[in-house]
């Protein structure tokens, strides 16, 4: 896939509307790509923006003095042409930049504030939730099957940048049965899949960008849970459809067990 097609689809790809083959291209693409990753990290920004319903653009109040000030002093005048339209008067075009701009330092002011990051952690769940019914759907569940975290580990030695903690917790009800190379939030990540009776977990783990741990956050749709909680430098996304009480015991063994 080229750049260009890749644009074509980035949209369409952040709704999950691409069917398996395409999206498999679409995300090879993007990770060779970095140039397409920024502009999916950019695409998302705006989604992110568009679906909430807080969000709502304040003009400061010295906005309309600071437009005046600019323009030329002479009354726009409205000049009829032969028919009954009007030309729309030169005054509106730099007020609409004026309005463009402020909304640009809006946009940026609201992401340093944080404002975006709870949506963008449901954005990236939706994603994780998208990634594993994929795996489910593709039959490409593991990459590495056993239930031996010390042959599933070293598996993802130089593959990934990151060595990503694995551990087992079958005598506690959630076996693990292996991994699998996966891309998640513009990344190559590991995926390690447990087994809870009938029901697969894939927990997606790749580098935090804070050291800090936290508590566990939860979010749920369409029958899936997701989990996601930072440990000792890393990201952990556990997705399933197992119930929700059941998912977060799996993080708590998980944050427990380090
Ligand atoms: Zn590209």
């Amino acid at each position: 896939m080229k750049c260009e097609e890749c644009h074509e689809y980035i949209d369409a790809y952040i709704d999950n509307e691409l069917d398996v083959s395409a999206t498999i291209l679409v995300e090879q693409h993007l990770r060779e790509c970095g140039k397409c990753r920024q502009l999916l990290e950019a695409r998302k920004m705006v989604v992110t923006l568009l679906s909430d319903p807080q969000v709502r653009f304040e003009l400061p109040d010295s906005l309309p003095g600071k437009v005046r000030s600019v323009l030329p002093s002479a009354r726009p005048r409205l000049r009829q042409r032969s028919g009954s339209r009007f030309v729309v008067p030169r005054f509106f075009v730099p007020f609409a930049l004026a309005a463009a701009i402020a909304v640009i330092l809006g946009l940026v002011l609201m992401n340093q504030r944080g404002i975006f990051n709870r949506s963008n952690s449901d954005l990236l769940a939706q994603e994780a939730i998208s990634s594993h019914v994929r795996s489910l759907l593709a039959a490409h569940l593991l990459d590495v099957p056993s239930t031996d975290q010390h042959t599933v580990k070293p598996w993802f030695d130089g593959k990934l940048k990151f060595s990503p903690p694995v551990q087992d917790f079958a005598n506690e009800g959630f076996r693990l049965i292996g991994g699998r190379l996966d891309f998640l939030n513009g990344l190559d990540v590991a995926a390690l899949v447990y087994q809870r009776r009938k029901h697969v977990i894939n927990l997606f783990i790749w580098p935090s960008e804070s050291l800090q741990n936290t508590a566990a956050k939860t979010f749920t749709k369409d029958g899936y849970n997701v989990v996601y909680w930072n440990r000792d430098g890393f990201e952990f996304w556990a997705v399933s459809d197992v119930n929700g009480v059941e998912l977060n015991t799996f993080a708590d063994l998980e944050m427990q067990k380090s």
